[in-house]
């Protein structure tokens, strides 16, 4: 099975990826990271000691130096526990130098390898997704999902163990502590956590209105200043300049005045939070102090409990404090999850795999609409293809020749009726073993980054020089490579030359042509050349057909002269068949087509 060859564990976060239950999910990502998270817990523990320790340690020596004044015959030895706690307090600190790297060093390994897992995961379920789901979805959403949203995803983790985890620890601590001590204290702690929640609630309310508007407005503005980009030379043409100008100072108004009015809103925030703070500080001396008056609690006890109390304070407003990202995390498991839990996959697994393909391809009563559309693209159709037999598809945009070349490849699947390869119904096999015996040429041709060897033979690791160079010969590619600076090694794209629209297209075909199809399929695929570049196109065409099903769609009719038969369609279904002049001197629909042109 696939499962065994994975390289990495982590990534199969598909598989119990459940936005239904976002928290258990998230728990479950760091299933395969147990080891690593122990490790950093436990190097937790030792490095954030000193934090733990210090109201401890005052507390002793205080405590110590009250007795050693109460009783100077105890000094000498007062002095010397002092001493040594002084040592253990400074040993305790400068361990976490590098313990706390240690500690972040597991972290971190665990966190980026979740995250890593989670990207992968995304990337194989994209794979794997159909057609119809890339239709619906847009490029820029699923990129914001690879990247951004799992880096959401991988900061709720680690502000979970970073910040969440040392928070509640130093909580449990204090807490415990303290009720073994000194009960009432604690009960103090019982009054405060509400009081703090309750200041925390009211402010973040308004701060997250405050906050989302000028998001609003910064993406607002952030538009505008692209389109203001974008528009430069027509605003020049039209000495618009000033106007461009008022318009956006408009916007930064807007940014200046809702951007103040949060700055304002968390000032207020901030104080109002630090005195209620100190407002707490000082109940608790109020409670504490009688306590050491009265001689149940020693006087370095009010230190530590104001410590105890502090840290318990803190703990509360730190969780508070994250919980906007924790949120914004659990919405991206959500937003990730449309992607992984999507089932709109292609089904191959266990199906039978196609070792050869002769190349008859057959509709039968096939019907296909595509979602939300109320017409059918394609209505009750029905042909066959013999293998190696050339046919063309022609017919006004919109009449359904790109759906049946996407039948064709298995893409999309007929609601009604059979796609049949060699007699076989396309849907009880394999799709990828078959779709290796076909090539496409569409219109717009994708090139990447590379060199053109490389494009030529994308997917195939083992083709060789010899190989790419016939196909680029037959492609009618071969004189203008051998032309340019570095030949097959030249690089196309972004940082390498840049190809008119026809030698793209016969990179394209002989890109199509180096796999040996037993099926090609052209769609449009000379449409957008002038017309030099298309008669190379299309010689290069009639010489591929040769010998191997083909399926053309074309716009210029002159084009399709010598397949072996015609099919014209008009809104989804066949209304005439025959060779180029039989349907010429029929006089229909297709002879109809060619006097317009
Ligand atoms: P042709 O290639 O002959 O121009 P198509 O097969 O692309 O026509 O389209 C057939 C019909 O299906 C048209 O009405 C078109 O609007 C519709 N259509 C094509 N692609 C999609 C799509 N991805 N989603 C919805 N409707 C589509
Ligand atoms: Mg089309």
């Amino acid at each position: 099975m696939e499962e065994s060859q994975r390289s990495s564990k982590t990534a199969d976060c598909e598989y119990y990826f459940n936005t239904k239950q976002p928290v258990r999910t998230l728990f479950r990502l760091f299933k395969t990271e147990k080891k690593n998270l122990a490790f950093s817990a436990l190097f937790f523990l030792i490095k954030n000691s000193p934090a733990w320790a210090l109201p401890i340690i005052t507390a002793y020596i205080i405590n110590g130096v009250s007795a050693a004044l109460q009783h100077p015959e105890t000094k000498p030895q007062q002095i010397r526990s002092i001493i040594m706690y002084l040592i253990v307090f400074a040993v305790l600190a400068i361990q976490n130098i590098g313990t706390h790297t240690v500690f972040i060093y597991f972290l971190a390994k665990s966190i980026r390898n979740i995250e890593a897992g989670m990207r992968l995961s995304i990337v194989r379920r994209l794979q794997q997704l159909s057609v119809a789901f890339h239709d619906k979805t847009a490029t820029g959403v699923i990129q914001s999902k690879v990247l951004r949203d799992v880096e959401a995803i991988r900061n709720v983790i680690m502000i979970g163990m970073n910040i969440y985890l040392p928070a509640i620890t130093s909580f449990l601590i204090a807490f415990v502590m303290t009720l073994k001590n000194a009960p009432v204290v604690s009960l103090l702690y019982a009054v405060c956590i509400p009081v703090v929640l309750l200041i925390m609630r009211i402010f973040r309310r308004r701060m997250n209105v405050t906050n989302s508007v000028l998001r609003h407005d910064m993406e607002k503005m952030t538009a505008e200043i692209t389109e203001m980009i974008a528009m430069l030379p027509v605003t020049k043409a039209h000495g618009l300049e000033k106007a461009e100008e008022e318009k956006l100072e408009k916007e930064f108004r807007v940014v200046f005045r809702n951007g103040l009015h949060l700055d304002i809103v968390s000032a207020l925030f901030g104080s109002t939070n630090w005195v209620a703070f100190q407002l707490l500080q000082i109940a608790c001396l109020a409670v504490t102090v009688p306590f050491a008056f009265s001689g149940r609690i020693g006087a370095g006890d009010i230190i530590l409990y104001q410590g105890f109390f502090n840290m318990v304070l803190n703990s509360v407003a730190t969780v508070i404090n994250m919980y906007p990202d924790i949120m914004r995390g659990i919405d991206a498991v959500r937003s990730v999850g449309e992607i992984l839990e999507s089932d709109e996959i292609e089904r191959n697994e266990g199906k039978p795999k196609m070792m050869t393909v002769a190349g008859e391809v057959s509709f039968h009563n096939v019907s296909f609409s595509y979602p939300d559309a109320s017409l059918h693209a394609l209505n009750d159709l029905s042909f066959t293809v013999k293998a190696g037999e050339s046919v063309a598809f022609v017919g006004e945009s919109g009449s359904g020749k790109s759906t049946i070349m996407q039948l064709i490849l298995g893409l999309r699947h007929p609601q009604a009726g059979t796609v049949k390869i060699d007699g076989t119904d396309l849907t009880t096999i394999d799709l990828r073993s078959y779709r290796r015996f076909i090539s496409v040429v569409p219109q717009s041709v994708i090139l990447f980054s590379g060199s053109i060897f490389q494009n030529i033979g994308y997917g195939l690791p083992k083709v060789t020089r010899e190989q790419v160079t016939e196909a680029a010969r037959l492609a009618n590619a071969l004189e203008f490579i051998e032309k340019l600076p570095d030949g097959f090694d030249t690089g196309i794209g972004d940082s390498g030359i840049k190809l008119s629209g026809g030698q793209r297209q016969r990179i394209a075909i002989a890109r199509a042509l180096v796999r040996n199809p037993h099926i090609l399929i052209f769609d449009e695929a000379t449409s957008a050349l002038d017309v030099i570049s298309e008669k190379l196109v299309q010689d290069a065409i009639d010489t591929l057909i040769q010998g191997r099903t083909c399926f053309i769609v074309a716009h210029r009719l002159s084009t399709v002269r010598n397949v072996d038969r015609i099919f014209v369609l008009k809104e989804g279904r066949i209304i005439e068949e025959g060779r180029y002049d039989q349907l010429v001197n029929a006089g229909g629909e297709f002879a109809h087509l060619r006097s317009l042109q």
